[in-house]
């Protein structure tokens, strides 16, 4: 089995649906995993704040206009026309819930159901232009299988079996189209697994089938070595061992969602990044097998808060990392980074919701002091055999700039740099222009 995951550009139009089409191999059973056409979930959050701010004609003319542009898409879609009639009937349908809805009965819920419209859509496009094309697919809705937990995550078991049970239903069919990013929560109600989620969507069905590879195919060329929209001479990565390339997603390369390796990693199923653009450039293969060593690629991840802990009481004391753990456990929020000394702990989150809450429960520890709009910048290898030489590389690139934490040797494959924000861009050049030119 071959999962394919397709993004919100890959089948951004009805001319782009038909390229990916053309993706497809006849060779292997294959599931297709698609986003919402791009900017499609962006609308329906916009439309989502109009209700919630009471703006009923602002959401209805919003509504109209992603609606035009389905009608148009879909014009151009199908060759025959009773197909064509059947698609613009299910479309319709979706945008007669929208406009159904009313400003004054909006909840967190309604919220969910409409931005699990994109995916809806997107996929029954596609799957009636695969039945146009003469390919005989199954539509399999992610609402039937995909399954979270009461803490957000993938409910792996009850995802597999559900998903057993519908590929055991469609047999003989070899090709199925599904959903990415929707799902539903532990009360069967709909849900979704974040902003970018369909990448996660794939590698979850990849890993619980033990799927032979989980293809993403966005359109960029893999992952590269830097941020291209900062730094001018990147390069994709060909290949990345999963702890790299886990790194390198949460800590910031935009073209994986960040929990995207860990389903891969434990069923230990490869993860390729392909260009629907350019279906021919090899991309970058993710396998457990590290490839080479020295410093292969490096993200930065904006929005980060640091938050330093001064105590006294820390001074030969035991426990006491685990009492500031616990605040941060109590709110549910994650830490990035830590830097400790005798006197002072240091950490970093990116979640500031319950900062307040934090920083008031944390103050019984001693004094507290927060920077807002910190930078991780994080660069990702293989640093055991080449590792001698490479921070005296790394802090003579940064001479000119402030570095406010580090973190190394938390792990062989990663060195992290807090900076402030303002000062990323040009750590990230000087960085690439030391490792990779
Ligand atoms: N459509 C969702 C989003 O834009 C999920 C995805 O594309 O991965 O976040
Ligand atoms: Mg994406």
């Amino acid at each position: 089995m071959l999962i394919m995951k397709f993004g919100g550009t890959s089948v951004g139009s009805a001319e782009r649906m038909k390229a990916v089409v053309k993706l497809l191999p006849d060779d292997r059973p294959v599931i297709a995993v698609l986003s919402a056409m791009s900017g499609t979930t962006n609308a329906l959050i916009q439309i989502c704040n109009l209700l919630k701010s009471r703006e009923d004609g602002a959401a209805i003319l919003a509504i109209e206009a992603l609606e035009s542009l389905y009608r148009e898409e879909n014009k151009s879609l199908l060759t025959n026309e009773p197909a064509r009639e059947s698609l613009s009937t299910i479309i319709h349908s979706r945008f007669t819930f929208l406009k159904s809805l009313k400003s004054s009965e909006f909840t967190e819920q309604t919220s969910k159901e409409v931005v699990a419209l994109g995916e809806l859509m997107s996929t029954a496009m596609f799957h009636a232009l695969l039945t146009d094309s003469g390919h005989s697919a199954a539509l399999m809705n992610a609402l039937d299988f995909m399954r979270i937990d009461g803490n957000g995550e993938p409910d792996l078991e009850a995802t597999e079996g559900f998903l057993r049970l519908l590929l055991d239903a469609n047999q003989p069919c070899r090709l199925f189209v599904t959903q990415g990013f929707i799902c539903r929560n532990e009360f069967g109600a709909i849900d979704n697994l974040q902003r970018g989620g369909s990448d996660y969507t794939a590698s979850i069905i990849g890993g619980v089938l033990g799927a032979d590879e989980i293809q993403i195919w966005t359109d960029i060329d893999g992952m590269h070595n830097n941020d291209p929209r900062i730094v001018e001479g990147t390069r994709p990565v060909h290949r990345l061992s999963f702890e790299e390339a886990a790194e390198l997603a949460y800590f910031g390369a935009k073209i994986l969602h960040p929990k995207t390796i860990h389903p891969a990693r434990i069923a230990n199923v490869p993860v390729m990044l392909k260009n629907t653009l350019e279906p021919e450039a090899p991309g970058t293969i993710i396998t457990a097998e590290s490839a080479g060593t020295g410093i292969k690629a490096i993200a930065a991840k904006d929005g980060i808060t640091a938050i330093k802990i001064k105590s006294d009481r820390m001074l030969l004391a035991y426990g006491f990392l685990r009492r500031v753990f616990e605040v941060f456990e109590a709110y549910r929020t994650p830490i990035d980074m830590i830097a400790t000394s005798e006197v002072a702990v240091s950490l970093t989150i990116d979640n500031d919701n319950h900062l307040d809450n934090i920083k008031n429960d944390l103050s019984k520890f001693g004094s507290i002091e927060t920077e807002k709009d910190q930078t991780i910048i994080c660069l990702v290898g293989d640093l055991v055999a080449d590792s001698k030489g490479i921070a005296a590389k790394v802090f003579d690139a940064l001479r000119h700039t402030p570095i406010r934490m580090v973190s190394y040797g938390g792990s062989k494959h990663n060195i992290s740099l807090l900076v402030k924000t303002e000062n990323k861009n040009e750590a990230l050049r000087a960085l690439h222009q030391s490792f990779f030119s």
